[in-house]
């Protein structure tokens, strides 16, 4: 079953969207790993505590046990500019975060990065870079890999991740071309792509086609971003990672692959990167 490395289930309330029943059906469809992102520093507990409140209220063992063992958790700070003003702060939040949950589930620090289309012009550049800077150190230190976000922001990402050195990580999201892929490639690092590579018009399709086929089959991940960015023919409605197998057919479709082939990849480079 489908693998989706990059979700907000708690987000999808505000949505209209019953969390738990999203979370039985996908245990009840055998998936075997659902990535939860952090954007906040003092996100994770609640994420976890609304995790297992779910699972706890599953009747059925199997069900319950499969809806424990799938999901995974990301913690890390979104470059808002509250966060990037206080980053120092948010830091020592976030660090106290992952050693009070001592969560083994925890198998990425992010999402973390650099965002040009919502801070613009007075942006504080180089706050934002420490705040990456630090998530980047902090992943260093837990032996964890990075969940970049990235948005009108290529050079300042790509100077940031080549900072890391060994460090390996996956561009959440994408949403550059080939070439700049090629660059986050020899790095050594991930590209998942969203439902919005189902949103390319006639114009742009060749563009989209391209960049599916061109990324390695053993760096690709696939992701809903859920509620968020919905695949067609869902585009606009509230997103949940039970849609995302219109990603993997979209996707399978131009890479001449079955879902199946596609789902067995991209789960074994998921457990790869993600260490689980
Ligand atoms: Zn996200």
């Amino acid at each position: 079953m489908f693998t989706d490395t990059h979700c907000h289930l708690t987000y999808l309330a505000g949505r209209g969207i019953d969390a738990a029943s999203v979370i039985r059906e996908l245990a009840d469809k055998k998936v075997p790993f659902v990535l939860d992102s952090g954007t906040r520093s003092n996100d994770l507990k609640e994420r976890i505590d609304f995790i297992n409140g779910i699972t706890a209220s599953v009747q059925d063992s199997s069900l319950k046990e499969r809806a424990a063992s799938m999901l995974r958790f990301g913690a890390g700070i979104w470059p808002d500019k509250e966060a990037i003003a206080d980053r120092f702060l948010h830091m020592d939040v976030l660090r106290e975060q992952i050693e009070l949950c001592d969560e083994k589930r925890l198998c990425a620090i992010g999402e973390c990065g650099f965002d040009r289309h919502w801070n613009t012009d007075d942006a504080d550049e180089e706050g934002e870079r420490e705040l990456f800077d630090m998530q980047l150190e902090l992943a260093r230190e837990l032996e964890l890999p990075l969940i970049v976000h990235s948005r009108d922001a290529f050079e300042q990402t790509l100077a940031g991740i080549k900072n890391a050195g060994e460090k390996k990580g996956v561009l959440h999201c994408y949403s550059y071309g080939v070439e700049q892929a090629r660059a986050f490639l020899d790095e050594g690092w991930y590209i998942s792509l969203s439902g919005s590579v189902t949103y390319a018009k006639k114009a742009q399709i060749s563009e989209t086609e391209k960049l599916v086929r061109f990324i390695p089959a053993d760096r690709l991940l696939l992701e809903t971003d859920a509620p968020y960015l919905a695949p067609v023919p869902f585009r606009g409605k509230p997103n949940t990672p039970l849609l995302i197998e219109h990603t993997y057919r979209f996707v399978a479709n131009i890479r001449g692959l079955s879902t199946e082939e596609l789902a067995a990849a991209v789960l074994q480079n998921a457990r790869r990167l993600f260490g689980s």
